[in-house]
């Protein structure tokens, strides 16, 4: 069995090697260095300003490796700030987006340097104001999120107008003047409204259909448009359907928006596409059967720690550790957890496997371990470990359920 592209064989041995009582329910492991190259190459050009998505994987050690290539953060929480600012980070290298902001929360960003904010709602623009006069905080630069929709029919770029609590439609931040929130420098506009797209064209058009009604929208109200920031939503092969975005494809795409749109700054927040491919998880299987016919395969933890397969129907990829020559077949992977929702995926693995051989599923650098459901039928909290030097360093021990369980 030839190792997936995904893999990078420089850790098979470290993790090979690596044999802790702790870790037999699952860990997981970063590849710094891989990470501060991919991030040095999307660094190697002047058309994008970089915010990393921090709800993405918000480990200490990978923010530091955002840091270290000058990557901003976009964070939507007190928890995310308070752990972006305790790697030392400034805030003005930080902007907060998210619905749930609280005019207490505001105030409570604004004490502690926060001086970029995505305004999703009215509220959360009056409060702003309101805040910066009271307080005397220098202006802060605020860009406002729309939320578009298209006539339904072939036209829409995005297949469907799916409503959600993020940010507001045209006609809703028509009502606004800027200049009636004189403590606001009100200069941009954001819209992130699709996910995990591959196709560079697809990603394009969908882009260059936003500007029109953007513009319009900024002269309306009064905003000379100096920001345009278009979030994030690159995407990753995760089922290896062969498509992947270029990345310098991407730069030509946006300088381009970027002209359309006559703005100065052009901003992405990159989640997936930044942190996805440098993270792995590991796990044992810990039985095999076949049920009416079908191969299955139970391993050690499931859905408690990625639980991403189960709720968007795409599967991490999935390689054996050890090394076999058996040709491959597909397993239905299943988790410990006792509902059916607890599945992997149907994925190839070489057909000798068996329990107590160790999988490595790829691409789980992002949206892994904060996103899962690790409390459910008390099941331990998974290690987070980094390669360093071609040695695994542990950031953070597994955690067994008495220490979360009161
Ligand atoms: C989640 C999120 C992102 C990152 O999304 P990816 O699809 O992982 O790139 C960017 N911006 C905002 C506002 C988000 O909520």
């Amino acid at each position: 069995m030839t190792k997936p592209a995904w893999f990078d064989p420089t850790i098979e041995y470290a993790l090979l090697a690596h044999q802790s009582p702790e870790d037999e329910q699952g860990y997981f492991v970063y590849q710094l260095d891989a990470l501060k190259q991919h991030l040095a190459k999307l660094q190697q050009q002047d058309v994008i300003k970089l915010w990393f998505a921090v709800k993405a994987n918000p480990l200490s050690k990978i923010i530091q490796t955002f840091d270290s290539q000058g990557f901003n953060f976009d964070v939507a929480g007190s928890g995310e700030l308070a752990q972006v600012l305790a790697q030392g980070i400034s805030p003005n290298r930080i902007l907060n987006t998210g619905p749930a902001k609280s005019k207490k929360q505001l105030a409570a960003f604004l004490k502690q340097g926060v001086a970029t904010f995505v305004v999703e709602s009215l509220n959360q623009l009056i409060w702003l104001n309101e805040i910066v006069q009271d307080e005397n905080f220098k202006k802060p630069t605020v860009l406002l999120r729309v939320q578009l929709q298209w006539p339904d029919g072939e036209k829409n770029p995005l297949g469907g107008n799916s409503l959600t609590p993020f940010g507001l439609s045209v006609r809703e931040w028509q009502s606004v003047r800027v200049s009636d929130y004189p403590a606001l420098n009100i200069c941009g506009l954001h819209i992130f409204q699709w996910g995990n797209m591959l196709s560079n064209e697809k990603m394009y058009s969908l882009w260059e259909q936003m500007v029109a009604p953007l513009i319009k929208l900024a002269t309306h109200i009064g905003m000379d448009l100096k920001i345009l920031d278009l979030g994030g939503g690159l995407g990753i092969d995760y089922v290896g359907e062969g498509n992947t975005l270029v990345w310098q494809q991407i730069i030509r795409d946006l300088a381009d928006i970027k002209a359309q749109a006559g703005v100065d700054e052009l901003w992405l927040e990159l989640g997936r596409f930044a942190v996805a491919e440098c993270g792995y998880y590991v796990v044992p299987v810990v039985d095999r059967k076949i049920n009416y016919g079908q191969e299955q395969l139970v391993l050690a933890a499931g859905i408690n720690h990625i639980i991403r397969p189960a709720i968007t129907d795409q599967p991490f990829p999935v390689t054996l550790l050890r090394q076999s020559e058996q040709v491959e077949q597909y397993f239905d992977i299943h988790g410990p957890l006792c509902t059916s929702m607890d599945k992997l995926g149907q994925l190839p693995l070489p057909e000798d496997v068996q329990v107590g051989d160790e999988l490595v599923f790829g691409y789980c650098g992002a949206y892994g371990f904060t996103e899962s459901m690790p409390f459910f039928l008390c099941h331990q909290l998974a290690a987070e470990y980094v390669m360093q030097k071609g040695e695994l360093v542990e950031i953070r021990a597994a955690k067994p359920a008495s220490t979360y369980l009161a």
